[in-house]
């Protein structure tokens, strides 16, 4: 029989929440979203979707609304959050003062513009990369001479895994850069960093309830792939003195922003302590481990705190490792014959850099975590440079 199309939208109905808030309304409709809608399945509490691609990951557990039918979703749901950053500012903030959204829309302000980030990084008193804002071709120099080279000029808004990023590493490399991000000016001024000597990449997620209660996650270590998160090791190793200084990097966005909810905040591991690059105000790709390597996984307790439950338990079962599945599937059969692997496929196509799913890997004996890595990475399409 050829594959029928899937969904429960046709089946979409709360009847036994023991809760008053009973429909999230999330913006967004990836695989963040149907990962949120999952975590609070057990609940009773719904989620339905914003989001203009109709056959997106997220339609498997509710409604997908299109921005045409803004006024339709909003009317259909108790509270508000996003599981896409890139969100356009103006929905976020209507729904906000029409009604309840978490977190509030200015994370979101700060997080859309890598500019607004940093100078809030560092009026918070968290280290970043020196950096200039660069509006013409002139500044390009002037931030080039002042920065010195190498250097990483980026678009200051809508990129993402490393996309609208140029590394100038010498004088001749200027006007190709410019030609290739020059134009993204006309929208907004970029951003030229300092070009960074980092031993390892981390992340830490937290979350923040409605009463300001703040959790957190351990801190993780991240593996990218052409610019594409690869691989997280939880708890990241050797880190205890670090953790002190995320944790409270980390708390000061949380409470300036009088955020609530799940942030997520990247750093540089350096020789002279940690530097922030960047935020995101959601569920995190990093944090996909804690499905099943947390007490309460990044999806619930965001789920949790949006609806104004209780924040669950952050601590970690075992140390776990993350695989992110990229371009093509991998036999599900030979992937789950090995122990202790969890396997999650996002329901959509396969395609060459996409990311279509994500494997954590947790033994029962977590002395056997880098051989049963091995195992897995063996049985992936796109070995991730692994
Ligand atoms: P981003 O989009 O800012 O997360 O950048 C994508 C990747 O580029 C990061 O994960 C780093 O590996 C690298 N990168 C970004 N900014 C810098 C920098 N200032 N110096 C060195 N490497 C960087």
């Amino acid at each position: 029989m050829p594959n029928a199309p899937i969904s429960i939208n046709n089946f979409y109905t709360v009847n036994h929440c023991p809760h008053p808030v009973k429909t999230v309304g999330i913006l967004g409709g990836g695989q963040l979203g149907l990962m949120l809608a999952q975590s609070v399945l057990p609940f009773g509490i719904r989620c339905v979707f914003l989001e203009d691609a109709p056959d997106c990951p997220a339609r498997l557990l509710g409604k997908v609304y299109s921005s045409e039918q803004f006024d339709d979703f909003m009317r259909a749901c108790d509270v508000y959050t996003l599981e896409f950053e890139n969100t356009p500012l103006s929905s976020a903030q209507m729904l906000e003062q029409q009604s309840t959204l978490y977190p509030p829309s200015h994370a979101l302000f700060i997080a859309q513009d890598r500019l607004n980030e940093k100078r809030l990084f560092n009026e918070l008193g968290i280290t970043t990369v020196p950096f200039l804002a660069v509006h013409s071709f002139a500044d390009l120099k002037t931030a080039c001479d002042n920065l010195g080279l190498p250097l990483v000029l980026k678009t200051s808004r809508g990129g993402y895994d490393g996309k609208g990023q140029f590394v100038i590493k010498s004088e001749s490399d200027i006007d190709t850069a410019w030609r290739e991000l020059g134009k993204a000016c006309k929208v907004a001024p970029l951003i030229a960093e300092g070009f960074i000597k980092f031993s390892r990449e981390v992340s830490i997620i937290a979350v923040r309830s409605q009463q300001g209660e703040i959790r957190y996650y351990p801190l993780v270590e991240n593996t990218h792939h052409n610019g594409i998160l690869a691989k997280t090791v939880a708890p990241a190793p050797n880190v205890e003195t670090l953790t002190t200084q995320a944790q409270e990097n980390v708390k000061k966005l949380l409470e300036h922003l009088n955020y609530v909810g799940v942030l997520t905040l990247e750093l540089f591991v350096t020789d002279t302590g940690l530097i922030a690059n960047e935020i995101a105000p959601r569920v995190h790709n990093s944090g996909h481990f804690s499905i099943e390597g947390s007490v309460c996984s990044q999806f619930e307790n965001h789920m949790r705190a949006v609806v104004g439950l209780p924040l669950g338990d952050t601590s970690m079962v075992k140390p776990s490792v993350m695989l992110n599945i990229i371009g093509n599937y991998p036999n599900l059969s030979q992937i789950l014959a090995i122990e202790g692997v969890h396997y999650h496929g996002y329901d959509k196509s396969e395609r060459e850099g996409r990311k279509i799913g994500h494997i954590t890997i947790m033994p029962t004996d977590s002395d056997k975590l880098n051989e049963t890595v091995d195992k897995v990475v063996g049985l992936l399409v796109n070995k991730l440079g692994m």
